[in-house]
């Protein structure tokens, strides 16, 4: 069946006249223009696609609205050349000046080999190429917000990715914890004017309370977002609320506004405002829904920032207090050194004195005393180790010695600490390894003082070495009161005590086992523990006999 039968034939109407109704009335831009390119006709549709009127376009050449107006002519010759145009993508402009993008498919109707006319449908996909273009720019600023931890330089990227390429007029205000609004970030096309926004906004707080649709104090309160597509003189004047603010608005052109609250969790963290100042460039939905998108993550980058920040912050002020810990702790323990030291002397020269008198009670009573000095020299001696460890000062003393003769000599030194412990020993023939003796005996007797300190009901503790390829291995097992597996990550931190209620009669600093894994550490070796609550612990250590260790 022909096209035309399939009109009206019985009306009045001519089928010329259905035709061109036809046409008139399609959806899609239809326009056609003869071979030098002069518009011959264009329908309804591609006449409100660009906003001329019929004396406006028909009769023009077609390459006036071309961006690129030498595209045309190729365009014209290959339509004379009888090939076809098929989904060609160019720029048409409009009559307020803007440029519609638009996919165009043309071929040519020859009659008797005369070229008549091009017929060339026009689509408009300014919104779809819209669309794309911020999907992709949302996708980048969203890559690269993320790896933002820093406020004002995630501030600095955010603006720069708006102005200009979405909004000429860009502006974060923060709601507080105090209550109160700031001005966070302030973004213009034009800097000059800003500086007006910027100084309104120092005079002119935004008040929470604010009634005014529209006004940042509204979308904080009702967390509404809101798209004012046209700016009219009537909405400055109603919405302005005083004649500085009314001047200062008319000064800076706005054309178009959009109000978006920024919600984390759904709490309102401030408000994002985004203005065009350019009469051609109106806010539509789709520039809104992208707003809101991007609105979400800014709230989220600053979020993260914010959070970053406070981790950060937390992490400085406990490497200050451990600083000044660390000063407190060398100070202290240089100062205690020297009396404790004569204190020392001098208990044993009374206590010599008592002897050679035959006063056994006041000599018993001065044995006793040196015992408590010596615990006072061990915990003044761990707090000067802590002090070496921090300043990189822990010298090593390297020799060679028999390992299980150390390990004998140290566990014989313990047993008489203790009438409530019998110290097994388990050990196997090792040869002789080089290292600092007293520093791995240190480690030694900090094992086994704690094998006794903490299994007071037990009576056993199990002393083994073993020794292959020029390594050995010591452990020392009690059967106490263990340690949490929750707690087993800390145990060798410095001043880790745990936290279990049962250990609070436990005297102790938390150094021993941190200055122990130091020296096995720089003896190259490893250190490590098992224990379970109730029922006991095994600490171990492992060294190469090694030729020197010093710094
Ligand atoms: P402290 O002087 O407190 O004993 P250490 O550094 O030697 O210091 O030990 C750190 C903490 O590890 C102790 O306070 C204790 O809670 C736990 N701990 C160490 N050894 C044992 C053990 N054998 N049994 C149970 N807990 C232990």
């Amino acid at each position: 069946m022909a096209i035309a039968d399939l009109f009206d034939t019985g009306s009045h109407v001519t089928e010329h006249e259905q035709l061109e109704d036809f046409l008139e009335n399609a959806s899609v831009g239809i326009h056609l223009v003869n071979k030098e390119g002069i518009i011959l006709y264009a329908n309804k549709a591609e006449l409100d696609m660009l906003g001329y009127r019929k004396e406006e376009y028909f009769g023009k050449n077609i390459r006036e609205f071309y961006e690129q107006q030498d595209e045309i002519e190729s365009i014209l010759s290959s339509l004379l050349s009888s090939e076809k145009l098929d989904n060609h993508q160019t720029r048409l402009r409009c009559k307020d000046g803007s440029f519609k993008d638009v996919l165009l498919s043309s071929n040519a109707y020859f009659r008797e080999g005369t070229f008549i006319h091009s017929r060339c449908f026009t689509r408009d996909i300014t919104q779809l190429k819209k669309s794309e273009k911020l999907l992709k720019f949302l996708n980048e600023a969203s890559v690269q917000l993320s790896t933002m931890h820093d406020t004002s330089e995630a501030l600095d990227e955010i603006t720069k990715l708006i102005v200009p390429s979405f909004a000429d007029w860009f502006v974060i205000n923060e709601l507080r914890s105090d209550g109160f609004a700031y001005l966070l970030k302030m973004g213009h096309a034009n800097p000059e004017k800003a500086k007006w926004a910027q100084e309104y906004r120092t005079t002119h707080p935004i008040d929470i309370n604010d009634p005014k649709e529209g006004s940042v104090g509204w979308a904080m309160r009702t967390r509404q977002a809101l798209l004012v597509r046209d700016i009219t003189p009537e909405i400055i004047q109603n919405g302005a609320k005083d004649k500085e603010q009314r001047e200062l608005l008319e000064r800076l052109t706005i054309s178009s506004v959009m109000i978006i609250p920024m919600l984390i969790k759904g709490v309102v963290t401030g408000v994002i405002s985004f203005m065009s100042c350019n009469p051609k460039n109106k806010f539509d939905d789709e520039d809104f829904s992208f707003a809101k998108d991007f609105t979400n993550r800014i709230a989220l980058t600053l979020e993260n920032a914010r959070l970053y920040e406070e981790v950060k912050k937390d992490i400085e002020e406990r490497i200050e207090a451990d600083k000044k810990k660390d000063e407190f702790i060398s100070i202290a323990s240089h100062e205690l050194k020297t009396p404790v030291t004569s204190l020392k002397a001098y208990t044993q020269i009374l206590q010599t004195i008592f002897e050679n008198e035959h006063n056994e009670k006041a000599s018993g009573m001065l044995a006793k005393m040196d015992k408590q000095v010596n615990k006072l020299t061990r915990l003044i001696v761990d707090l000067l180790d802590v002090t070496k460890i921090n300043k990189g000062e822990m010298v090593f003393d390297v020799q060679e010695f028999n390992f299980n003769d150390l390990v004998t000599e140290t566990a014989e030194e313990m047993q008489r600490t203790t009438q409530n412990h019998t110290l097994i020993l388990k050990l196997e023939p090792c040869e002789k390894i080089k290292g600092d003796r007293n520093r791995i005996g240190q480690v030694i007797t900090n094992f086994i003082s704690n094998a006794i300190k903490y299994s007071p009901e037990a009576k056993e503790i199990i002393i083994a070495s073993g020794c292959n390829n020029h390594k050995v291995k010591l452990c020392v097992q009690d059967f106490g009161i263990g340690i949490a597996g929750h707690e087993h990550s800390q145990v060798f931190n410095r001043f880790f005590r745990t936290s279990a209620k049962s250990h609070h009669t436990f005297p102790g600093m938390g150094l021993g086992l941190y200055i122990s894994s130091e020296i096995i550490k720089r003896h190259g070796g490893d250190i490590y523990f098992e224990s379970t609550e109730g029922k006991g612990s095994v600490f171990c250590f492992e060294i190469t006999s090694i030729d020197a260790v010093n710094d």
